[in-house]
């Protein structure tokens, strides 16, 4: 019995260390006490670190089978690219991110990694190679320093600080009297939008993943902090693989691709000078931003 007991026991600290960080990543999800059915494959290949691709193929999903989110969506990011999406709000795409992270199975299709269905490898090695900014930050209860760290736990004090620079926190921080070592969070310093932003591009950075996703990461700020966080994103996406999910344009002119996401289905794809020169939807997105970016910059 003892010798069962061991190795259960020690499965179950493993178990638990997992769990914690499962909850926390949920948390940023805004995906709490949701039930997860999600497990490895027990022959599940471990993906090794490394430019990684992301293929999406004929992939269909639902979170209640009665009602369908995603349909028959398929798409390419080559290792190194970015492919942004865009599409109302309720269209699908904040649930491509949860996919492509594997809180949940597709039903149809299957999305790969350098050729891997995702639900062949072990989560513990997809995680590891997808960093993700969300759309809300959670902060912790506790230092800048571990909020930062928490990227790659067990960073050193180097890394960290490297990160905080990459992402424009370093002049923030310094100025505060306790600097790292100030508290933030619920109980703490209320950061603003945009400094928990860049907690979470330092978090990115630090983590330095193969796949980058950023969801709607700039959609709560003024246009000149978004400005300020942009070339930051794209600084970050530089050489990685990026799944950018976009609520202003202007962010995303640069993708390799952009896909117009309507009710689950792509209904455009292209880069941004085709889509706007086809005057479909993509078109009539942009056009509507820039009057409301005209009425904004108009005084009085
Ligand atoms: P977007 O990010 O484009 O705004 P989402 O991917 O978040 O859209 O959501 C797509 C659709 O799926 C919406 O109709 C939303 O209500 C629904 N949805 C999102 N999350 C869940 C969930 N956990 N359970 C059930 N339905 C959900
Ligand atoms: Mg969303």
């Amino acid at each position: 019995l003892i010798q069962l007991y061991i190795p259960l026991n020690f499965l179950g600290v493993i178990y638990r260390e997992i769990r914690q960080a499962l909850t926390d990543i949920e948390r940023m999800f805004g995906l709490m006490n949701q039930h997860r059915e999600i497990a490895d494959a027990p022959d599940a290949l471990t993906l090794p670190p490394g430019p990684a691709s992301v293929r999406f193929e004929g992939v269909g999903f639902a979170y209640d089978a009665k009602r369908p989110i995603l349909f028959d969506l398929g798409f390419d990011i080559p290792a190194g690219s970015t492919v942004a999406v865009v599409g109302h709000s309720g269209s699908g795409k904040s649930t491509l991110a949860r996919l492509l992270y594997r809180f949940y199975d597709v039903q149809q299709g299957a999305i790969r990694v350098n050729g891997h269905d995702i639900r062949q490898l072990s989560q513990d090695s997809l995680r590891a190679a997808i960093g993700i900014v969300p759309q809300d930050t959670v902060l912790f209860n506790d230092t800048l320093f571990y909020n930062i760290q928490y990227g790659r736990p067990g960073a050193s004090r180097e890394e960290v600080e490297a990160a905080a620079r990459a992402a424009q926190l370093e002049n923030f921080i310094r100025q505060l009297p306790d600097g790292y070592e100030t508290r933030v969070g619920e109980r703490g310093l209320k950061l603003s939008g945009g400094e928990k932003q860049r907690v979470a591009i330092a978090r990115a950075l630090l983590k330095n993943p193969a796949i980058l996703i950023f969801d709607e990461a700039t959609s709560a700020l003024d246009s000149r902090t978004e400005k300020a966080i942009q070339a930051q994103i794209e600084r970050a996406a530089e050489g990685r693989t990026a799944l950018v999910i976009a609520h202003r344009l202007s962010t995303i002119m640069d993708a390799d691709e952009i896909i117009v996401l309507d009710g689950g289905r792509i209904v455009e794809r292209g880069r941004h000078g085709a889509l706007l020169a086809s005057g479909g939807a993509y078109a009539q997105m942009w056009l509507l931003q820039q009057e409301e970016a005209a009425t904004d910059a108009t005084p009085g």
